[in-house]
């Protein structure tokens, strides 16, 4: 075995051995979650090319990314595309790497952020274990929002991408808020994005859990967060790990920084596949 394998068979010994010692496990996931299985929301990805080619012919985009904030003409073509999307997030399975770490969880107290919105965690993880602090397709809300209340979506994005022709849906079909009648939204972040009582409600689940966990033996799993919004899992992980007396974090995504020195006997950080470790991991349970 090479020093490099040893290292990493040691960090996976030393990972288990801290997860079955742990009190409560918080989990930050991230995009990297689902990357690793080939959901691919932001690029020219094979998911891309697969389901939304009519798209790409139509209006030249090149991606989820694109095609979210791209000035559709319509209302219609917005949604076309939008409730395609939806049905393909309600409609694909769990990926390995949610599977495995639900394997690597599922008998301990653990709760999860995510700033995902694409329900992977709501597979396979009770809702009342996650918080969602950037929102997840399973809602709709007011564009406006004229008024403090999210909608199940499914029914309704199923029935606008069933009726969808040529990159268009049907108007009537189009989601109108029972309040005002304008237009409804999917309910994740952007500039008219609800942070209303279903949001606070599922912060305040979360932060309920770290104020009764933070004097245990906690260990922090961070997966495959990127830079994009370090705010909401990044650095209060880091801190949190810093500053609690019995916080391990153990931090995994390709391309990962290494450990700051003030964190180093607390910490494992693994600039690694995150698919494999989580499936190393696992298999250990
Ligand atoms: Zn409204």
């Amino acid at each position: 075995m090479s020093q490099i394998q040893q290292q990493y068979q040691d960090n996976i010994n030393t990972i288990i051995q801290k997860i079955k010692e742990a009190d409560a496990i918080i989990v930050g996931g991230a995009s990297g979650m689902s990357t690793a299985n080939g959901h691919d929301f932001y690029n020219h990805s094979k998911y891309w090319i697969d389901n939304f080619s009519e798209f790409e012919k139509n209006y030249g985009i090149r991606g989820n990314f694109e095609a979210l904030y791209y000035k559709y003409k319509t209302s219609e073509e917005r949604w076309a595309y939008l409730s395609k999307h939806c049905t393909l997030m309600f409609d694909t399975p769990p990926g390995q790497t949610y599977m495995d770490l639900h394997k690597l969880i599922k008998d301990k107290n653990y709760f999860i952020i995510t700033t995902n919105q694409d329900m992977q965690f709501s597979k396979l993880f009770s809702e009342e274990k996650i918080c969602l602090p950037q929102g997840d397709a399973h809602w709709l809300q007011c564009a406006k929002p004229c008024h403090d209340k999210v909608y199940p979506a499914e029914d309704i994005v199923r029935n606008m991408a069933t009726s969808a022709k040529d990159t268009r849906v049907p108007t009537e079909l189009i989601p109108r808020c029972p309040m005002c009648g304008g237009e409804m939204e999917p309910w994740i972040r952007s500039f008219v994005f609800l942070e209303g009582e279903f949001w606070e409600d599922g912060l305040n689940k979360y932060r309920t859990f770290l104020a009764e966990n933070s004097n245990k033996k906690v260990v922090f799993i961070e997966l495959g967060v990127g830079p994009m919004t370090p705010n909401i899992i990044k650095y209060p992980f880091t801190q949190m790990a810093y500053n609690w007396p019995n916080a391990f974090l153990v931090r995994i995504n390709k391309g990962e920084d290494t450990t700051p020195d003030y964190l180093i006997n607390k910490t494992i950080t693994m600039d690694a596949d995150i698919a494999q470790v989580l499936s190393d991991l696992a298999s250990h349970m």
